[in-house]
């Protein structure tokens, strides 16, 4: 039996982002090729991969007009405990995306080297940024043509606005993909095409070997001696501590699909990432092997089981040890009660969990006591970790029911569906929910939101398109009836009645500004 502080020592965890296509459940694959998956229903029974089992669980939840799950994989490899958080992307994207990675001590970013940096990452890169946590990049696909490496380096410090350290270097790349230079042991790894199996013949040849022209394509061998001699001499310098605070993003190359780089790349990603850290909460730090339990939900699924129309709550194991029986204390409701059927682990199946500690993340069966945010605790504790922000929605329509006598039922169910947080809620100021403005990250929500409101609350409603395109959280103190607009802008509420404002355009944002002194706003809602 290891100790506490051993097993909380042992995990990682870390949300994997990246734009659809460029690689993320391939590179997920291949990291659990080399580890024992102790938790990943679906892929293990009757062989299936682990991309059709997470896919044909979307697509299920999908018919069913639920959210779709980020789901939670667990491996072990090399004595290391690892907590992998996916998160969808195309038109399942939605805010639920951005909440796991509030669960995360730290992101990996693939990135297609054919592509560079896409929207959707983009999105991501800013919540891990607000969180200052490490962010590694893994620029996949070397076998196919990429664009000049220095070029993606590039991309990635303008756009995402983080400085590049690669830790590895490609020489060439599609048909001329001979390998990349690790620059900490000063050898290259070579690639040889193979069917993408955990057992790859990797030669390490050493700079000085006599034979590396004829091993090498024509100019490969020149390019890639000037490539190192200006990295070393122009490039960023490795430093652990902007890395351990994301202020610099080491960078590797492979491809996941031959499964290239891909075991380096897990182990140095061991090394530069850390296990949990404290967490504040209240003004204190709350260390992962306090002897106390300490847990937050981030996220609140329903109807995962459409028989059971249940809700799932997921929270974030911040400090201490869960087991399946104990007694824990709900903050914010006040009340003490056992979690009931625990559960690791979001496809298909659901496990139950025995025990876990500081890093991991749990499921447990919420009779709809809990709101995304909220701390759980051993009882005795009465800390508060700090809520989740609200992340601004992309796309808005006008929401009304279409049968006026059912509108306790529809006030009832837009409250809840918005308090487990798949959609917000506005209004305008100073009205009640006649018409209400809903907002979404990501467009499958509306579906989700009539489906849900016309099968467990019996609502037909009405949804009409809004020309809006932009919401920003009013943060200073201005009377917003004094405020000067322009004539596109609208002035809205949320539930907690802050004021915000629709924009139609970024242009109109600019134009608020200019026209208002002393008017600030921001694309988040802060936490409680
Ligand atoms: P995701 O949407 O980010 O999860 O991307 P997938 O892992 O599903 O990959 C998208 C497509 O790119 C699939 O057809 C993969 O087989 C392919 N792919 C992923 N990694 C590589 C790679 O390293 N090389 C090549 N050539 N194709 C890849």
């Amino acid at each position: 039996m290891s100790t506490l502080t051993e097993q909380i020592e042992k995990r990682r965890t870390f949300a994997i982002i990246s734009h659809p296509d460029a690689g993320k459940t391939t590179l997920t694959e291949k990291l659990l090729l080399y580890g024992g998956a102790i938790n990943l229903a679906g892929s293990v029974k009757g062989k299936r991969t682990a991309k059709h089992a997470v896919s044909d669980w979307m697509e299920i939840e999908k018919q069913r007009g639920i959210s779709v799950t980020s789901s939670v994989l667990q491996f072990k490899y090399d004595g290391y405990c690892i907590n992998i958080l996916d998160t969808p992307g195309h038109q399942d994207f939605s805010e639920d995306t951005y909440r796991t990675l509030m669960a995360a001590d730290s992101a990996v970013m693939v990135i297609d080297a054919s592509k560079g940096v896409e929207n959707q990452t983009k999105k991501l890169f800013k919540v891990c940024v607000m969180r200052h946590i490490p962010i590694i990049t893994f620029i996949n696909k070397m076998d196919r043509d990429a664009q000049n490496p220095f070029d993606l380096l590039e991309d990635i410090e303008n756009v995402l606005g983080i400085n590049t350290c690669p830790m590895n270097w490609p020489i060439g790349s599609g048909k001329e993909f001979k390998g990349v230079y690790d620059r900490k042991k000063g050898k290259i790894l070579s690639y040889t095409a193979n069917n993408g199996q955990r057992e790859v013949e990797q030669e390490e040849i050493p700079l000085d070997d006599p034979d590396l022209d004829s091993k090498l394509f024509y100019g490969q061998k020149d390019t890639l001696f000037d490539d190192i001699d200006l990295l070393d001499g122009a490039g960023n310098e490795f430093d652990i501590d902007m890395v351990r605070s994301g202020q610099l993003t080491p960078v590797f190359f492979g491809s996941a699909l031959t499964n290239f780089g891909v075991e380096p790349f897990l182990q140095e990603f061991l090394q530069l990432t850390t296990a949990p850290l404290a967490r504040e909460a209240g003004g204190e730090m709350i260390a992962p092997d306090s002897d106390f339990f300490s847990a937050f939900v981030f996220k609140i699924q329903a109807n995962m089981n459409k028989a059971h129309r249940d809700r799932v709550a997921f929270m974030r194991i911040c400090s201490g040890k869960f087991d399946k029986n104990m007694e824990v204390y709900h903050v914010q409701g006040d009340r003490k009660m056992k979690l009931s059927q625990p559960q690791q682990i979001m496809a298909q199946e659901r496990e139950v969990v025995e025990e876990a500690y500081a890093g991991d993340i749990i499921g447990v069966f919420d009779p709809g006591m809990f709101s995304i945010g909220d701390t759980i605790v051993s009882p005795g504790q009465k800390f508060a970790f700090k809520g989740i922000p609200t992340f601004a929605p992309e796309h808005f329509a006008l929401v009304r029911q279409k049968d006026t006598m059912k509108r306790k039922q529809f006030v009832k169910g837009m409250n809840q569906i918005a308090q487990e947080g798949a959609i917000q809620i506005f209004h305008e100021p100073e009205s009640g929910m006649e018409e209400v403005i809903v907002g979404v990250v990501g467009v499958l929500q509306f579906d989700v939101l009539k489906y849900r409101l016309e099968n467990e609350y019996n609502v037909e409603i009405i949804m009409e398109n809004t020309p809006y395109q932009f919401i920003r959280w009013i943060t200073s103190e201005v009377d917003y009836k004094a405020l000067d607009l322009a004539s596109d802008t609208k002035v809205v509420a949320d539930f907690r009645d802050n004021k915000l404002l629709l924009f139609r355009s970024e242009w109109s944002i600019d134009w608020a500004l200019e026209h208002n002194k002393g008017l600030t706003l921001q694309d988040f809602g802060n936490a409680e």
